[in-house]
């Protein structure tokens, strides 16, 4: 145990710097249909979730998500959709465990080799037809891991993605937009 203190206390460098510049938008670039500002979620947002969703899916949206090589924060945002504060559930939006049970499938990640098999597999077991929202730049085909070794490529290279939505990760605002104009697909 002391041993261990006292290599932590003599480490000079205890983790790398981050830049400003990480976070960058170009690296962040996405296709040009993609969803990149936000606007209020509750009034305008809220209500036309709550109407569309009324019209087009009986009041009720299920979602299978795919991380398909994400570094997880695009999860973190997409898990923020279920709290008290986002609430998903009021507009009759659900997760489901099976691909079986969705309307449609949100991916994040770079699709990494070894989740391609996964990936489309979850596909095929949709019903059909299935819409695809890719979530984050990786999903879009770019961000940070797009040059990496394990990296697959875009969504779009592997499904017919309906609607891409940017950023690194993107807000919930911006997820809650990207699902709005999904369903408007229908
Ligand atoms: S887009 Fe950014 S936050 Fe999302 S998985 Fe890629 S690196 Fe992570």
């Amino acid at each position: 145990m002391f041993e261990i203190l006292r290599g932590l206390a003599k480490s000079k460098i205890v983790t790398e710097k981050v830049s400003k510049d990480s976070y960058s938008s170009p690296r962040c670039a996405t296709p040009e249909s993609s969803i990149t500002t936000t606007e209020p979620l509750e009034g305008e947002l809220g209500q036309k979730l709550r109407n569309r969703l009324k019209k087009i899916c009986k009041d009720s949206l299920h979602i299978r998500y795919v991380d398909a090589g994400a570094c997880n924060a695009c999860d973190f945002e997409i898990n923020a959709l279920s709290n008290p504060i986002y609430d998903i559930q009021q507009y009759g939006i659900d997760f489901v465990a099976s691909p079986r049970h969705a309307d449609m499938l949100l991916v994040t990640g770079v699709v990494t080799r070894n989740l391609e098999i996964a990936l489309i597999k979850t596909y095929e077991a949709c019903p059909q037809p299935t819409l695809i929202v890719a979530v984050g730049a990786c999903a879009c085909g770019e961000g940070i891991f797009k040059e990496a070794y394990a990296a697959g490529g875009g969504v779009d290279k592997y499904l017919p993605v309906d609607i891409h939505i940017a950023g690194c990760p993107p807000t919930p605002e911006l997820i809650l937009k990207g699902i709005l104009k999904a369903i408007d697909k229908i």
